[in-house]
């Protein structure tokens, strides 16, 4: 069976890697010049590699893990200690770290907790594991339930200190959907925790050892073509063409570089866009179909990432930081978290700015002014007198609409892989699965496409 597929970002491989497996043959068509999508990255002038993101894997992704495993490039990972290490916004320059010890979850995640004096106080702890009892009783059900409240909501109804709040859950939030607690759904965080909490590595966070292009989507790229797959860069779709019984009739690819269009006709065909673009290109005659309808619900959510070039180290910590600051999100000093970015002597500080709908709009220049402006903040030593530490160079990568923006009541949104349409699927990390916009749940929806195609290939093939 053929299979077209349209975005090359880790949706779109891992659904034309899992059909390669099931031995069929897909076609990847990308719109752009470079594989991955929101994981993409660019090499400079000089060498230097820059990304759409910073990217932490987690202990609690399984179905990225199995792929890394079926790829054969397991030590790409690079896993750090386990802990979450958050600046100090009241003393600059010092940390605050939840350590979690070498003991079978919940309990490491629960001394990891206790263990914290400096962020929360024992009254807001209580409180806090007082609150997550429902969670913890009633576990995904309850947590799919509280997608109608946001993160902020959810705290006043289960009386949780506001401080409990602003310490951690601004940070958590802001990292993992580029929004504040008042503007995120309960579920996205208290999925995290539950995760966290349930899994003993859950939240063990591990680094790439180089970009994610050459080291994560080329690989992907080998094992698909290896078994007769094809992914084609600059295949922009243009419009998914609509036979008379509303099945799909063809792809139309729009031409390149003067290139005339291209009309690809296959078995079976794959949305694996995000869902901005897809709301714009669904048929008309689909427009009714309610799966298509409640897309309108689902938007991408502005976010910055940065790249920074100093002519001397600003840290040796070799992990991921929360810098809990009004402007930045996460951060990591790359010099030191990956392989193939190490500098013994120079610090590459990738981070990302979030919440980002204010900056998006503004020039490179304003941005990397105000991030230099907290920076001082993070590093007052560096950052101070004379012998202030400068920048060499900077990227900034803007993404106006990248995951789905994860507000309250937004889970009802989300579709399944198979639609009403017998000959098309979708995927991508907006569509329903349990990881929520994320690799993991990229790579999982690619998966269950592939799952669905190949059953449902299996059945008309019984039936007939
Ligand atoms: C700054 C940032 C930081 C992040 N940090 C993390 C993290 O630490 N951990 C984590 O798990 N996740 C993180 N994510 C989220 C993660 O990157 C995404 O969830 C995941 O990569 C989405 O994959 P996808 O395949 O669903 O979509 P995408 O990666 O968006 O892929 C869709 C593809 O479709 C292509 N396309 C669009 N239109 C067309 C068309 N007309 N024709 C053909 N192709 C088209 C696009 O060019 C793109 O390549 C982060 C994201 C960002 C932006």
């Amino acid at each position: 069976m053929r299979v077209a597929i349209a975005g090359a970002g880790l949706a779109g491989l891992s659904c034309a890697k899992y059909l390669t497996d099931a031995g069929h043959t897909p076609i990847v068509l990308e719109r752009r010049d470079v594989l991955g999508g929101k994981i993409a990255a660019w090499q400079d002038e000089d060498g230097d590699w820059y990304e759409t993101g910073l990217h932490i894997f987690f202990g609690a992704y399984p179905n990225m893990l199995q792929l890394f495993r079926e790829l054969g490039i397991e030590e790409r990972l690079q896993w750090k200690e386990h802990t979450m290490i958050f600046n100090q916004p009241d003393t600059p320059g010092t940390y605050s770290r939840f350590d979690f010890p070498d003991i079978p979850a919940p309990w490491n995640g629960v001394m990891a907790i206790l263990g914290n004096n400096e962020m929360l106080t024992w009254g807001e702890k209580i409180s806090f594991g007082m609150g997550l009892i429902p969670a913890m009783i009633r576990g995904q059900q309850y947590v799919e339930e509280m997608d109608k409240y946001s993160f902020s909501q959810w705290c006043q109804k289960q009386n949780i200190p506001s401080r409990v709040e602003k310490e951690v859950f601004i940070a958590m939030s802001k990292a993992l959907n580029f929004i504040n607690p008042d503007e995120i759904s309960a579920t996205i965080l208290l999925t995290a925790l539950n995760r966290f909490l349930q899994e003993k590595d859950g939240s063990k966070m591990a680094f790439l050892d180089g970009s994610p292009t050459e080291r994560l989507c080329q690989p992907l790229v080998d094992y698909i073509t290896a078994r007769d797959g094809q992914v084609r860069l600059n295949a922009p779709l243009k419009e998914i063409l609509v036979a008379e019984d509303g099945t799909v009739r063809g792809f139309v690819i729009r031409g390149v570089h003067g290139a005339a269009d291209e009309v690809l006709t296959t078995d079976v065909y794959v949305s694996a866009m995000p869902v901005d673009p897809l709301k714009l290109m669904v048929p008309q005659p689909w427009k009714e179909l309610e799966c298509f309808q409640k897309l309108q619900g689902l938007e991408g959510v502005p976010v910055i990432n940065l790249h920074l070039w100093f002519d001397r180290k600003l840290t040796d910590i070799d992990h991921l930081l929360f810098s809990r600051s009004p402007l930045l999100s996460v951060y990591a000093d790359m010099s030191n978290t990956c392989k193939a970015y190490a500098d013994p002597s120079r610090s590459m500080l990738e981070l990302v700015l979030a919440p980002a709908k204010d900056w998006i709009g503004k020039s490179d220049q304003e941005i990397i002014a105000a991030t230099m402006a907290e920076l001082a903040k993070l590093f007052p030593h560096h950052f101070s007198g004379d012998e202030s530490a400068s920048l060499l160079k900077y990227h900034v990568v803007k993404t106006p609409r990248s995951v789905y923006k994860a507000t309250p009541g937004r889970q009802a949104c989300r579709p399944d892989q198979r639609t009403p349409v017998v000959n098309f699927y979708l995927a991508g990390d907006y569509t329903m699965q349990e990881y929520l916009g994320s690799m993991e749940g990229a790579v999982l929806s690619g998966k269950l496409a592939a799952q669905a195609i190949v059953e449902d290939k299996q059945q008309r093939t019984r039936r007939n």
